[in-house]
Parts: C-alpha cells; sequence; structure tokens
C-alpha cells in the first residue's frame, strides 16, 4: 500500500488487529469506509473486492501525489517538495525488504 509516510504490505500480521484506514487523512472512498484489519481479512481471504479496494487508495494516493508535484513544479518549490516526499516516505516496509 502507497502512503504518505511510505508503503506497507497489507498482509502483515500487524495490520490484523487495525481499526485505523490505510492512511488517516485520505480523501478516498476505501479509507473513508474500511479499515487495515478488514482489508487485510479481505486479502489473506482471497476475497476479489480486495483488489479493487487496494487500487482505489493506490490510485487515489498516486493522482493525489501527482497533483501536489505540478503545483509545486508550478510555485517553483520542486525540489523542497521532492525532498519532503522522499524523507516521509523513507521508512516503507516494502524497501526495508520485509
Ligand atoms: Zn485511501
Amino acid at each position: 500500500m502507497l502512503t504518505r509516510d511510505g508503503d506497507f504490505n497489507i498482509r502483515r500480521a500487524e495490520n490484523a488487529e487495525r481499526h485505523d484506514p490505510i492512511q488517516s487523512d485520505c480523501g478516498c472512498a476505501t479509507c473513508a469506509s474500511y479499515s487495515r484489519g478488514y482489508l487485510r481479512h479481505l486479502v489473506v481471504t482471497g476475497e476479489l473486492s480486495a483488489h479493487r479496494l487496494l487500487t482505489i487508495h493506490n490510485l487515489h494516493f498516486t493522482l493525489q501525489l501527482l497533483r501536489d508535484a505540478r503545483l509545486a513544479i508550478a510555485a517553483g518549490t520542486f525540489s523542497e517538495f521532492r525532498a519532503g516526499v522522499n524523507e516521509r516516505r523513507a521508512f516503507s516496509d516494502i524497501e526495508r525488504g520485509s
């Protein structure tokens, strides 16, 4: 899963009891209605709806990131924007290999 604070694998056991959304300040339909624990349950039990719900979030995140990048380019602050994104996303569990 893609988030402002780094990517993570929804299958990880630590998500099983989580009642919060994938990203608390996300405006997508998935984050508005489903917890990490429920989404993990859908994934590990093979529910096909999991793919749709997780894709809704990841596309929303990617489109918002691109909107923010365009605004930073227009404002002449893209270097600062890029540094901030990289700093926030530095602790991704995907990049750590777990
Ligand atoms: Zn979301």
